[in-house]
C-alpha cells in the first residue's frame, strides 16, 4: 500500500537528482532542517538541488496517484457529511482507498487541516467530526446522508451539463461543450468512467434536450422511453428513470 512520507523526508523538486528519494534509513539524507518561516513553520533544504521547501509545499500526499487536490477535495467531501459509499461512487475511488486517505490525514493533522480549511472551506467543527469518526473507525457514528442511487441532471446556459448525485448533492460529472448533446456526452463519459461502465444510472433531468442522444453515444444503447432526436417523453419513462420537468413535479 502507498504510504504517506512525512514532510521532510524527500525533496519535492521534480527537477533534483534526488526527488522523492526517501531519507528513512539513508546514511547521508540530502534533506536538512533549515530554519522556521516567520509564522513558525518548519523549512527544509535538499543539500542535492539547494532548493528549500516547507510542510506547506505540496508534498501531503507524495506518491500517491491521484492528484493532491481531488484527495483534498475528498476529504472535504467526507467533512461536509457525505458518506464514503457515494463518494467511492462519485468520484470513482475505492472505498479502501478514501478510508486509507483519511486515516493517513489524520496524521497530517494540522497541514491538512489547513488545506481544507483555506482552499475548500471547510470548518473547524466538521474537521473535528471528521478526526473522530477516523479514531473511532466506527462509520456509524459518523453523520452521513441517506442515498437512493439516484442523479439529477442540468443543463445551464445551453452549454453546460451537469450530473449531480441527489442525496449527497455532489457533483459527479460536469460538461461543457457547444451544444447540450456534447455536453452531455461529456457528461456521461464521465460517469462511464467513475463507476457507471455498463449503462447510466437512474437519472431525473431537468428535461433538456440532448440526454437520450449523450446516451446512445456513450453507451450505446437507445433508451425504451424516447427515440432518438426527441425529448425525453416523461410519461413514458423506463424502469428506473424518472423525469422532472422544469417546475418540479416528477412524472414516472
Ligand atoms: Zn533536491
Amino acid at each position: 500500500m502507498e504510504q504517506f512520507a512525512k514532510i521532510g523526508d524527500f525533496c519535492p523538486n521534480e527537477a533534483c537528482p534526488d526527488y522523492a528519494k526517501l531519507q528513512d534509513g539513508q546514511r547521508q539524507p540530502n534533506i536538512i532542517k533549515s530554519g522556521k518561516t516567520k509564522k513558525g513553520v518548519q523549512r527544509y533544504q535538499c543539500k542535492t538541488c539547494k532548493k528549500t521547501f516547507t510542510e506547506t509545499t505540496g508534498t501531503l500526499f507524495f506518491r500517491k496517484r491521484t492528484p493532491e487536490h481531488e484527495i483534498l477535495e475528498t476529504l472535504a467531501l467526507l467533512a461536509e457529511g457525505n458518506r464514503i459509499s457515494s463518494l467511492s461512487r462519485v468520484k470513482g475511488f475505492k472505498e479502501d482507498t478514501i478510508l486509507a486517505w483519511l486515516r493517513e490525514a489524520a496524521q497530517h493533522g494540522e497541514v491538512v487541516e489547513e488545506a481544507l480549511m483555506a482552499e475548500f472551506e471547510v470548518k473547524r467543527g466538521q474537521l473535528d467530526a471528521l478526526w473522530a469518526y477516523v479514531r473511532n473507525k466506527g462509520e456509524k457514528n459518523y453523520p452521513e446522508t441517506d442515498e437512493s442511487g439516484q442523479f439529477w441532471s442540468k443543463m445551464r446556459r445551453s452549454r453546460r451539463a451537469t450530473m449531480l448525485d441527489m442525496d449527497s448533492r455532489l457533483r459527479v460529472a460536469r460538461g461543457i461543450a457547444k451544444n447540450e448533446t456534447l455536453a452531455s456526452i461529456e457528461v456521461f463519459k464521465t460517469l462511464k468512467r467513475r463507476g457507471h461502465p455498463d449503462g447510466p444510472p437512474p437519472t431525473i433531468s431537468d428535461g433538456w434536450g440532448g440526454i437520450d442522444d449523450a446516451m446512445i453515444e456513450v453507451y450505446g444503447v437507445v433508451p425504451e422511453y424516447s427515440g432518438r432526436g426527441r425529448p425525453p417523453t416523461r410519461k413514458k419513462a423506463c424502469q428506473g428513470w424518472h423525469f422532472q420537468s422544469a417546475n418540479g413535479q416528477t412524472a414516472r
